[in-house]
Formats: structure tokens, sequence, C-alpha cells
């Protein structure tokens, strides 16, 4: 009675995991019913254990590319904010410019009239009524004296 040695394979026809053995050169899959040759079956076993392998490297790049990638987007966002800064610190300034503008149109406002205040009290037109009148009696005096 020897003893058989069964080895996993992968199914030529629906790619089910299958046990075969290899002393034997075809087999039947208990998934499809196909029957298939077992070497063929038992190297679509290995390729695909190499193909997992290679895509576990592949993964350990993809995980690497994503990584990448979100350092990437990373890189963009805080390029976004240094823009949306950079924005920001413009639309400030052009607030501060705007209310210097202000500031100086008002603090201008305020000079021309106290100019104006100051001229009026000094030419008498405004301000001190009775200094006023008695400029004008004293106008009026004039006047009659003629
Ligand atoms: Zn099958």
């Amino acid at each position: 009675m020897s003893e058989t040695k069964i080895v996993p394979a992968l199914c030529t026809q629906c790619g089910g995991q299958v046990e075969v053995d290899p002393t034997q050169e075809t087999a039947i899959c208990p998934f499809c019913g196909t029957s298939f040759i077992v070497d063929r079956a038992i190297t679509n076993y290995n390729i695909d254990h190499a193909t997992i392998e290679h895509a576990d490297n592949v993964n350990i790049d993809v995980k690497g590319a994503v990584d990448s990638v979100l350092e990437f987007a990373g890189e963009q966002m805080s390029e976004h904010r240094k823009e949306r800064q950079e924005e920001r610190r413009e639309e400030r300034a052009r607030d501060a410019k705007v209310l210097k503008y202000f500031f100086l149109c008002f603090g201008g406002m305020c000079i021309i009239m106290i100019i104006l205040w100051f001229i009026m009290t000094v030419f008498g037109l405004w301000g001190d009524e009775d200094a006023y009148k008695e400029e004008s009696a004293a106008v009026c005096v004039e006047a009659t004296s003629f």
C-alpha cells in the first residue's frame, strides 16, 4: 500500500483549489467537474502562489504609491492653504489700505473743517456772536458817519 502524496493545485478550468495526487495524470475538479491535467493544475497553483508573492511586493509598492499620493495630496493641501493664507493676507492688506484711505479722507475732512472753522473764527464770521455784532455795529457807525 503506497502512500499517496497529495499536493495543492488549481483547477485549470475554474481556478478552484483542489488537492491532487501528482502521480496521476488527470483529476476531476470537485467544483466544476472538469477533468484537468494534474501537472498543469499544480503549475497553476505554483504560478498563482508566485503571483501572490509578487502581489505582496506589488502591495508594498502600492502602499508606497498611496503614501506618496497622500504626501502629494498633503503637499497640495498645504500649498492650497498657503495660497489661501496669501490671499487672506492680500485681502487684509487691501482692507487695511481701504481703511487707511478712509481714515485719510476722514482725517483730511476733519483738518479741512478745522481750517474752515479757524478761518471763520479769525475772520469773525462765526463763533463769537457779540464780536460779530460789534463789528457790524462798527461798520454801521462807520457807514452812517459818512
Ligand atoms: Zn474546476
